[in-house]
């Protein structure tokens, strides 16, 4: 049973995250599309709302399961027993970090393959950071963000 796992912050999920997640499930047994959880790094969404806009967004694909992790990526990837880490590639700009971070995990654990999924080009201008951007202005991000996620997303920015 080929297991991957597909890491991020998510804060929040974009169509282009969904994706990378469609595209992965339609070619790995199991995914895990698993929310990070940095206490040091500074996000809009608390993870309980990340997973819930994934939860929604990924509930037709019945081999994707939603998770969260704290502390190193290869400590869940060991403990669940999985051979992939899925990673999404926009421009160059996102090679040299990724590749980075595929040698350091290889090097912790030997097991464990980094895959690079190439962006659809529809969505290859597309982060969470954009969403965040436009939203917080007032634009309309309708078509940014997988329509299960949109209510959640706009109450936050209401909130403010
Ligand atoms: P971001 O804030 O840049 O969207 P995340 O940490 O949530 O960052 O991204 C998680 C993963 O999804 C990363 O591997 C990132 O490169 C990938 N990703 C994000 N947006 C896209 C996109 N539009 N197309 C392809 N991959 C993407």
């Amino acid at each position: 049973m080929e297991k991957a796992i597909y890491p991020g912050s998510f804060d929040p999920v974009t169509k282009g995250h969904l994706d990378i997640i469609s595209r992965t499930s339609s070619i790995v047994d199991h995914l895990i599309v698993a929310v990070l959880e940095n206490p040091r790094k500074q996000t809009m969404f608390s993870v309980e709302e990340r997973l819930e806009m994934l939860r929604r967004s990924t509930a037709r694909y019945s081999n994707v399961e939603i998770d969260y992790f704290g502390g190193l990526l290869v400590d869940y990837v060991k403990k669940n027993n999985i051979r992939i880490i899925i990673k999404g590639l926009r421009a160059i700009s996102d090679f040299e970090f990724e590749f980075q971070m595929a040698l350091v995990n290889r090097k912790l654990c030997p097991t464990v393959e980094t895959l690079f999924m190439v962006t659809n080009s529809k969505y290859s201008y597309l982060s969470s950071s954009i969403v965040k951007e436009i939203a917080g202005f007032g634009g309309d991000i309708k078509d940014l963000v997988p329509p299960e996620a949109y209510d959640l997303i706009m109450q936050k920015f209401r909130g403010l």
